[in-house]
C-alpha cells in the first residue's frame, strides 16, 4: 500500500515575492497523517489558510488562496513541488502574504525537501481517481481531465514569441520524470508586457534571477534550461493549481493554452461533481517521486 508522506525536519528559506515584491521568510514543517497542506501566517497570529480548491480565492497571472480576509498570493509553484516529490502533509509558514519566487521555478522547493528528507507515515493515500472525463473550451482555451491509471499532463501553449510558437509537452508524472523534465522550469514574461504590468499591480519583485525575460525576437537572460522551458512551466503550474484537490490524482490531463483561471476552476468543478471520481488506495511499493504508476488500483472504503 502506498502510505501519506511527510517531511522529516523543518528547513526555510527567504525571498521576495514575485507580484508583491515583499520580502518573505518560509518554513516548511513536518505535519500529521490527514492534515494536508497548510499554509500558515506568522504575521498574522499563526493564521491558518488550508491549500484546498474552496479557498481558492484571485486568479490571475498567479493563484491566490483567502480565507476570511487573510491571503497567501503565489501558491502553485511549492504546492507543484509537494505533488513532485509525494508530500501529502505539511505546514508552510509565511510571515508575509506571498510566497518567496527563488528562482522562478519548483527547483529550490524540491531542494528544500529532499534536505528536509521525506518520512511514510501510518495512513494509507487516498488517491481522486477520475471515473469519467470532463472537458470544456473557452474561446480558445481548452482543458479536459480523463481517466487513466496514471496522473499524466499533455500541455500546448502557443505564444506570439519566435522562441516560443506552439509549444506542447506531454508526460507521464511518476518514476522520477518530475525531478528531472519539470521541477526546473522557470516562470516567464516579455520585456513588452512589463510595463502594463507592473501598472496593474503585479511583478513588483521581478528580476532577471527569477524569471525568463524575453526580449522582442530571444531571451535576455538565457541560456534557457530546456529548449522548451515555457511549456514545461505551464505543466508545473498545471501540478501545482490541480494539488488544490487536496489529493493526487489519478487521471489526464489535456490543456491548450489554459491558464490559472482555468486551472483552478478545474479543481473545483471535479469537487463539486463526485460522480467524476471516486478516492481509491493504491498498492505497491513506495513512489519515489509523485504517484507510481498504477495499476492495481482499488476503491477505498468511504471514510
Ligand atoms: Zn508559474
Amino acid at each position: 500500500m502506498i502510505h501519506e508522506q511527510t517531511i522529516r525536519s523543518a528547513v526555510e528559506a527567504s525571498g521576495v515575492g514575485l507580484h508583491s515584491g515583499a520580502p518573505v521568510s518560509m518554513r516548511i514543517l513536518p505535519a500529521p497523517s490527514g492534515s494536508g497542506i497548510v499554509f500558515r501566517r506568522t504575521d498574522l497570529e499563526g493564521f491558518e489558510i488550508e491549500a484546498i480548491g474552496p479557498n481558492v480565492a484571485r486568479v490571475s497571472y498567479a493563484t491566490s488562496l483567502m480565507k476570511k480576509g487573510v491571503f497567501i498570493s503565489t501558491t502553485e509553484h511549492v504546492l507543484s513541488a509537494f505533488i513532485g516529490l509525494g508530500i501529502d502533509n505539511a505546514i508552510v509558514e509565511l510571515d508575509n502574504l506571498e510566497v518567496p519566487i527563488l528562482d522562478g521555478s519548483a527547483q529550490p522547493f524540491v531542494e528544500m525537501i529532499q534536505k528536509a528528507g521525506i518520512r511514510k507515515q501510518r495512513r494509507p493515500r487516498k488517491y481522486l481517481k477520475i471515473r469519467r472525463e470532463l472537458e470544456w473550451r473557452e474561446g480558445n482555451k481548452f482543458i479536459a481531465v480523463y481517466p487513466a491509471d496514471g496522473y499524466s499532463v499533455s500541455y500546448s501553449i502557443n505564444f506570439p514569441h519566435p522562441l516560443i510558437g506552439k509549444e506542447t509537452f506531454q508526460v507521464e508524472l511518476s518514476n522520477g520524470s518530475y525531478l528531472r523534465q519539470i521541477a526546473a522550469a522557470r516562470t516567464f514574461g516579455s520585456r513588452e508586457d512589463e510595463q502594463a504590468m507592473r501598472n496593474m499591480g503585479l511583478i513588483r519583485g521581478a528580476s532577471r534571477e527569477n524569471c525568463i525575460v524575453l526580449s522582442r525576437d530571444g531571451v535576455e537572460n538565457g541560456p534557457l534550461r530546456f529548449p522548451d522551458e515555457f511549456v514545461r512551466h505551464k505543466v508545473l503550474d498545471l501540478v501545482g493549481d490541480l494539488a488544490l484537490l487536496g489529493k493526487q490524482i489519478l487521471g489526464k490531463v489535456v490543456a491548450d493554452r489554459a491558464g490559472h483561471a482555468m486551472h483552478t476552476a478545474l479543481v473545483s468543478r471535479i469537487l463539486r461533481d463526485q460522480s467524476l471520481w471516486e478516492e481509491v488506495t493504491v498498492s505497491g511499493s513506495e513512489p519515489e517521486g509523485a504517484v507510481a504508476s498504477v495499476s492495481q488500483a482499488a476503491a477505498a472504503a468511504p471514510s
